[in-house]
């Protein structure tokens, strides 16, 4: 999967706010989350980070984005999040992208595409919805290559998992167990 550190890019580029990112999905890996990771920068620098909780927490709404625009909304004390860029390894999909236009968001900034739930041009685009009052800078493609290979990685490894376990399951059964 490479190596996808701060140190590697330029300080306050795509790139490097994107590596933190990544790094927010690792930490959903480490705790068998679905590795989707996402920070919030400000003019100021990184507001917040967040990754996906949902299996952990039973959360159905745990998603990267959400989790970030929380801890960003408490940091801030506003539920407004104008004049900031999310970045996020995964393109959002409609829970996070409708989340992403009512906290105000100025700019995204995503990974790898999401061909099967993406909201921001994959399967739909929300945020060049006619309807949508807000309009997002969208930037996609950004450290692609790694952030969705983690993702892939991922998924691999439980289909294994999976596998073995159901072949476990026919084994203790024809044994008579
Ligand atoms: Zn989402």
């Amino acid at each position: 999967m490479g190596i996808v550190h701060p140190v590697l890019y330029p300080h306050g580029s795509d790139d490097y706010w994107m590596s933190h990112a990544y790094h927010q999905a690792l930490l959903a890996r480490f705790r068998a989350e679905i590795p989707v990771g996402a920070v919030l920068v400000g003019e100021k620098g990184l507001i917040a980070g967040g990754h996906n909780i949902s299996i952990s927490c039973h959360d159905a709404t745990g998603h990267a984005e959400i989790c970030c625009i929380r801890h960003a909304g408490e940091v801030l004390e506003n539920y407004r999040l104008i004049n900031t860029t999310l970045y996020i390894t995964l393109e959002p999909c409609a829970m996070c992208a409708t989340a992403i236009i009512h906290a105000r968001i100025k700019r995204v900034v995503f990974g790898a595409s999401d061909l099967k739930t993406g909201a921001a041009g994959s399967v739909m685009n929300l945020f060049r919805h006619p309807s949508m009052n807000h309009q997002v800078e969208v930037c996609s493609g950004v450290l692609a290559e790694p952030c969705g290979a983690l993702l892939s990685h991922f998924f691999s490894q439980r289909r294994k998992q999976i596998k073995a376990k159901k072949r476990l399951q026919r084994q203790s059964l024809s044994s008579g167990r």
